[in-house]
Order: structure tokens, then C-alpha cells, then sequence
């Protein structure tokens, strides 16, 4: 089966091929400037899910994920502290790490900060010039001219006349300064009043990269000058993935990536999540109202990428209770002694089938997930009969494990120690029940009180669980 994925670029859904059996991944990363909001995460945690089926699909993956340390937000936020730039964004730069550990979002090969790098974007931005791709304003800083690149637009499928001033970048005082509106700044010359004692030195004068120019740079000088995916959230497409597109390919004179993806916006209430209004939310601020990093990335990947995803605390309480239903049935699974196997190898077959198939197409995690509680419903019917014994019930759970390289959220190292003598006492109070033997089945419950446990009455049976 081959991995099929949309490609924002010619609007399809194309088979995902290698040059050399590796697939090359960017990933626009934060800015370190603050807590990453649940927004942000949706895009990373689509990119995780991206990442893994890759790996899945049988290729290798090398990815980038840059951290943008220095823009205009960083920039005002050391200036405002007193502080060096580094000393602003180390802070955020380590939250950052720690969100991505509790989503469970697997560690890249690189993620490179864009400090780092301000060498390579001056070496781009001299080629621009000599090219004749990109002009110096009269205040110093450096534009590229977007008629220099005949397919401007293509990524975003903009008409340049739509183009209104200040779209192709963040908004300037010195708009007026550009030969065409949509012109955007690759080096901003350096102001004392704006950027404290923040600059660099470079051919062209003190200042500092533009924002769009640190991606490309990045990307080329890790990932080499033709990267195989690009990926963003999809208020990144226009205009900074078609600033990267235009500058990095002046530059290279090569395609800059062969596949673009994004991911749709992420709502709250059916609202743009906002400070003003109150509905912003950072991960931060779920984990502090009691839920877990499971949960949250459980409801993020819950709906397909493409999709709009409405994020709701019900939405969340719906992915806490979906983990449950997927943990008790892997805790009973775990607790299936018989040995008394039937051989689900059919159904466990057609369920991989279909779970393949949805990631297959374009990552359709909702419909791999609805397979997982198809699988659940299914096996649970045949547990119900007893014909699940402790080999079939092993085989499920390994397809679950090879199921869970990609969702990374299924509870399968969750276990319970209980005492075999109250599982002896549960399974008498079940018989007592089913016989209607009401005085035994009081008496076993009343033991198993007596020892600390609760009986846990769920969907897939009775089951102990610790005071
Ligand atoms: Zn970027």
C-alpha cells in the first residue's frame, strides 16, 4: 500500500515518492517568544502524525523543525525585559521542548535556530542581489522584486493584482519604500529605536533577517536545495511559504520542494482563537485544568488535517472518554487468561486492511480511528462468548502497538496489579450476577470493598480498580 498525501500545490492527492528512499521534511516551527497556543500544536501534532506514517510507509525521514529567535516579536520582547535576545527566548525554547514530550510528539533530526544560520541567509540574500532578484531601498534595507519570479502566486494561487500593500509581509513603516507593495524585506536595516542593540554586521549594513528569508535558509542548508515536503499551517501558505518558494528558487535555480502540505485552522467555539476574546488557550492551560497531554493530542488528532477543527472542553471530555473506552479494552485484552483460542487472524487482517487504507489516504486519521473502535466493538463481542484466549487476545494487542507508531496515544503500557484472589472474587460476583444469586454477589463486591478496590462496571465488563 502506498501513502497518498494532498498536495496544496497542484491541489491533489499525489503517491508519496523518494528520490533515494528518504524523505526530506520541513516543518515551519514557533517563535519563541511565548507559550506555543493549542492552534500551533494542531500543526505540529498533524506533522507528528505525518512524520510517523512516513516511517510507517516504510521510508526514513530526516526533518527539520526551525525555532525563530529573532523577528520583530522576539526582538521587542528582550528589549522590553532588559535582556539579551538569547536570555528571552531560552526560557520559551525550553517550555516549547517540554510541550512536545507531553504530546508525545516524537524528537526531529534537527531544529535549528535561526540565529544560528544569519551567514547563510546573508550568502542568499548577496546571490539575490547579484541575480538581480532582490533591490536596495533607500533606507538601507534589502526587498525582493516578486516580478523577477514569473510563478509568484502559484503556491497560493494568488492574483498579484489582488495583492493589497503590506500583504506579502509584516507591516512596515517604510512601505513606501518598496518598489512594488507586495515586495517583501529580506534585510531589514538596522534601527536603534526599534531593535536596541540587536543587529548584525553584513555586507549590506547592521540589521537583520526578514522572517521568510530564515526558512529558506535553513531548509537549503540542512535538508539541500530541493527538500521533498514542506509543511506549515495553513496561515503560513500566503505569503510566507510563497516568499520561501520564490526566494529560495531565484537563489537555487532549482524546485524548492516537491510536495507542500498544510493544516486547517484550529477554532474554538467556532471562534478565531483569541487573547481578546478570551478563548485563547495554551497547552499549558489544559494540563493546569486537570487534563492530560493524551487527551489533548488524542482530540488534535481526532480530526483530519484538512479539516477545520472546532475545539471545544466537551471535544475534550469526548477524547478523555474515548482513551478510557480504548484503555479498558486494552486492560481486559491484558487480562484474558483462557486458553481458549478461536484465531481472530480474519477480522484482526481486515481491520489492518482498513486502518492501512485511511492513513494511506492522506492521513485520514478520524477514519483509521473509527477501525480502532470497530476492532474494539468486534473483539469485545467475541470476548462476551469467550472466545478470545490469552494468544488471540496477544495478537490484538500487537496489532494496537504497531497501530500506535503513528496515533502515538493508545494507553498500552497501562497495567493493573490486581490480586488474583479479587479477580477470583470478580469473576464469582459476575457468575452470582448472571445467576441472579444476589446474596454471593454482595458478599464477593463487599470483599473486594473490604480489600480497597472498586468494581468498575463499563461497556466491556466488570473490572477492579484501586480506592
Ligand atoms: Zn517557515
Amino acid at each position: 500500500m502506498k501513502l497518498k498525501i494532498f498536495n496544496t500545490e497542484t491541489k491533489e492527492k499525489e503517491i508519496l515518492a523518494s528520490q533515494n528512499g528518504k524523505i526530506r521534511l520541513y516543518t515551519c516551527g514557533p517563535t519563541i517568544y511565548d507559550f506555543a497556543h493549542i492552534g500551533n500544536f494542531r500543526t505540529y501534532v498533524f506533522e507528528d502524525i505525518l512524520r510517523r506514517a512516513i516511517q510507517f510507509f516504510g521510508f526514513e525521514v530526516e526533518q527539520a523543525m526551525n525555532l525563530t529567535d529573532v523577528d520583530d516579536k522576539t526582538i521587542r520582547g528582550a528589549i522590553k525585559k532588559g535582556i539579551t535576545l538569547k536570555e528571552f527566548t531560552e526560557p520559551y525554547r525550553i517550555a516549547f521542548f517540554e510541550d512536545l514530550k507531553t504530546l508525545n510528539i516524537q524528537k526531529v533530526e534537527h531544529y535549528p535556530a535561526a540565529t544560528d544560520y544569519i551567514p547563510d541567509m546573508i550568502e542568499i540574500i548577496e546571490t539575490l542581489l547579484e541575480k538581480g532578484c532582490a533591490y536596495r531601498s533607500s533606507n538601507g534595507s534589502i526587498y525582493f522584486s516578486i516580478q523577477e519570479f514569473s510563478t509568484y502566486g502559484r503556491l497560493s494561487r494568488l492574483n498579484l493584482i489582488d495583492l493589497k500593500p503590506g500583504a506579502s509581509g509584516e507591516i512596515e513603516a517604510d512601505e513606501y519604500d518598496k518598489e512594488n507593495v507586495s515586495d517583501f524585506v529580506l534585510w531589514k536595516a538596522y534601527d536603534p529605536a526599534r531593535d536596541g542593540n540587536i543587529c548584525w554586521e553584513s555586507p549590506f549594513g547592521k540589521g537583520r533577517p526578514g522572517w521568510h528569508i530564515e526558512c529558506s535558509a535553513m531548509a537549503m542548508k540542512i535538508l539541500g536545495e530541493t527538500i521533498d515536503i514542506h509543511c506549515g499551517g495553513v496561515d503560513n501558505l500566503f505569503p510566507h511559504h510563497e516568499n520561501e518558494i520564490a526566494q529560495s528558487e531565484c537563489c537555487s535555480g532549482k524546485r524548492f520542494a516537491r510536495y507542500w502540505m498544510h493544516s486547517e485552522h484550529l477554532l474554538v467555539d467556532h471562534k478565531k482563537m483569541s487573547k481578546s476574546l478570551g478563548n485563547f488557550y495554551t497547552l499549558r492551560d489544559l494540563l493546569k485544568k486537570g487534563y492530560t497531554g493524551f487527551e489533548v493530542r488524542y482530540l488534535l488528532l481526532s480530526t483530519h488535517y484538512r479539516t477545520q477543527l472546532n475545539f471545544t472542553f466537551d471535544g475534550l471530555s469526548a477524547a478523555r472518554s474515548s482513551l478510557q473506552r480504548i484503555e479498558d479494552f486494552i486492560l481486559r485484552l491484558k487480562a484474558i487468561t483462557s486458553t481458549h483460542n478461536t484465531d481472530p487472524s480474519d477480522l484482526i487482517k481486515k481491520a489492518d486492511h482498513r486502518f492501512r487504507s485511511a492513513l494511506a489516504d492522506d492521513l485520514n486519521t478520524s477514519s483509521a480511528l473509527a477501525a480502532l473502535f470497530d476492532l474494539i466493538r468486534e473483539v469485545n463481542a467475541l470476548s462476551d462468548q469467550e472466545k478470545i484466549g490469552k494468544k488471540d487476545a496477544e495478537q490484538v494487542l500487537e496489532l494496537l502497538a504497531s497501530w500506535d507508531q503513528v496515533l502515538g496515544v493508545l494507553p498500552l503500557q497501562k497495567t493493573e496489579e490486581i490480586p488474583e484472589e479479587l479477580l477470583s472474587f470478580l469473576e464469582k460476583r459476575e457468575k452470582a450476577r448472571r445467576e441472579r444469586n444476589f446474596k454471593v454477589s454482595d458478599e464477593m463486591r463487599d470483599a473486594i470493598l473490604e480489600k480497597g478496590y472498586l468494581i468498575e462496571d463499563t461497556p466491556n465488563g466488570a473490572r477492579l480498580k484501586k480506592q
